[in-house]
């Protein structure tokens, strides 16, 4: 019988985490680089190469990946023969312990991102804790951890259906892609899980995206059965889609499909998606009793040879001057650079101010948005001497529906956020002539490198949705939608599909 310490549990848990949470794993860069090289849609292979160098940058400075730092899942398979010693614990709180050790770890604080009450107050728990975690008990002595961090985006935008029995799978999955939109920040991974019941599906996909990158291997070879029929199927196909990497259009929209699948009713076929994103964080680990598990960190000279810069016709931008004549001359898809001040805020901030203004109450001091630009991100704290800590943007269609009272009210011109806007936020932006730019999901230590300076003016007490005041210098952003609202996720896309079906393609 193998015995197992229950601090060493916990502590491989944490250092799981840490590890996960800057470096990626290697099969995803190696894929990402492979779409990178292969990409013929500049707005996309600008945006997969700011991902690839933001990779290498986090393994180096041993810093997050993306500023949502993610909710914990785990697949624990406990062996029949384990005895737990010393354990004064629960497994499930031993795998809370861990997540608590990690996301407060001094040299590498990771973001809270987990809110107990979901349905009332939401309070945020301060630790990320508790992890969703699964159990299996299985015969032998060991313990095996399969261990996530999941970001908000890319879980976001699960599927779920009870199909029937001669329904097709792959026409219901690529007919979900384009609903999806991009704030699953792709190109990523797509975890499908067919049968079983219908929580069991769900967990089937989240349980895929555990596995390798394998794809292309699969594609060589050939398929073997009728899953990796179905999974190429549904690859090749998502991939015509020209959904592209962020949304913008582009070869590759998927690195993967992974597809686990179980026996179900006759009368039933449950399919469900979950997507992994640009932030893919997974790490496998297993116990035997002879202490804390070790990682083995990758080779920085493995990470490809790409070095992104901005393009050196981007528009440059000075946030503290712009007016609005200025910004009715943006062209959708065209690159800026931002330098000045910025205001952020995120979904709490934007309910408080809209609140405010409807009670006939004056925003805080230092909340004045006249002529201003808003950046949807809620940051990981700063270590060492930086002044903020990985900063990407968040999804934007969770702010549209407080659009319009901002651009009404508040004398904002623009706004800075991931993905596209949906029809309402679009119809906000064309009618108060305002602007959306766009920031690479997936790239958030690239782009705090922009921020030279960040300071709390309002609303401290959300935490990281709190409004931050950002002094940034050259901070890369796409047009997204123009004053005349045209939305380069609609275009970008459109284009791309035709051109894949046009002429012939790389692609892997
Ligand atoms: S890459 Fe995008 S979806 Fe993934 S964690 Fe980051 S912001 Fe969220």
């Amino acid at each position: 019988m193998t015995a197992i310490r229950q601090q060493d549990f916990i502590d491989s848990i944490a250092d799981a985490l840490q590890f996960i949470s800057y470096y990626h794993p290697q099969d995803f860069v190696q894929a990402l680089a492979e779409a990178y090289r292969c990409e013929e849609s500049p707005a996309a292979k600008d945006a997969m190469g700011q991902i690839l160098t933001n990779s290498r940058m986090c393994a180096m400075d041993k810093r997050p990946i993306c500023q949502d730092t993610g909710i914990v899942a785990a697949f624990v398979r406990v062996g029949m023969d384990v005895r737990w010693e010393d354990a004064t614990m629960g497994v499930t709180e031993m795998v809370n312990a861990g997540v608590r050790k990690a996301y407060q770890f001094p040299d590498n604080v990771l973001r809270a991102s987990v809110v107990s009450d979901p349905a009332g107050k939401r309070k945020n728990t301060e630790d990320n804790t508790p992890a969703v975690v699964h159990y299996e008990i299985v015969p032998g002595n060991k313990v095996d951890v399969r261990i996530a961090a999941k970001g908000g985006g890319s879980e976001n935008k699960s599927k779920m259906t009870m199909l029937n029995p001669s329904d097709d799978v792959v026409e219901w999955v690529v007919n979900q892609l384009p609903h999806m939109g991009a704030g699953w920040c792709p190109p990523g991974i797509l975890g499908i899980g067919i049968g079983g019941t219908a929580e069991k599906a769900m967990l089937l996909a989240k349980e895929s995206l555990m596995e390798h990158i394998d794809m292309s291997e699969l594609k060589a070879r050939g398929p073997k059965n009728r899953i990796e029929e179905l999974r190429i199927e549904i690859f090749d196909r998502i991939n015509a889609l020209g959904i592209g990497a962020q949304g913008l259009g582009g070869l590759t929209t998927v690195l993967d499909v992974k597809i686990l699948d179980y026996p179900t009713h006759a009368a039933s076929k449950p399919v469900a998606i979950i997507p992994n994103c640009a932030a893919t964080r997974h790490i496998h680990f297993e116990l035997d009793g002879s202490g804390v598990a070790t990682f083995t960190p990758p080779n920085l000279e493995d990470y490809p040879d790409v070095h992104w810069q901005p393009a050196a016709d981007a528009r440059h931008v000075n946030l503290d001057t712009v007016t609005r004549a200025d910004i009715a001359k943006w062209q959708p898809g065209e690159t800026l650079l931002l330098s000045g001040k910025l205001l952020t805020g995120r979904d709490a901030a934007h309910k408080r101010i809209l609140d405010l203004l409807a009670k006939g109450e004056k925003l805080p001091s230092g909340v004045d948005f006249n002529g201003r630009f808003i950046y949807y991100v809620g940051p990981v704290d700063p270590v060492r001497d930086e002044v903020v800590g990985p900063a990407g943007p968040t999804t934007a269609t969770r702010m549209d529906k407080f659009t319009e009272g901002m651009l009404a009210q508040t004398g904002l011109i623009g706004m800075v956020g991931k993905a596209e806007r949906g029809k309402v936020g679009i119809e906000a932006i064309k009618k108060h002539a305002a602007v959306y730019l766009m920031a690479v999901g997936g790239a958030a230590y690239l782009v705090a490198k922009a921020i030279k300076s960040a300071k709390v003016v309002a609303f401290a007490d959300l935490g990281m949705e709190a409004i931050y005041e950002f002094e940034v210098k050259d901070m890369p952003v796409t047009v997204a939608v123009d004053t005349q609202g045209r939305s380069v996720h609609e275009t970008g896309p459109a284009e791309w599909k035709k051109r894949i079906g046009m002429i012939p393609v790389k692609q892997i």
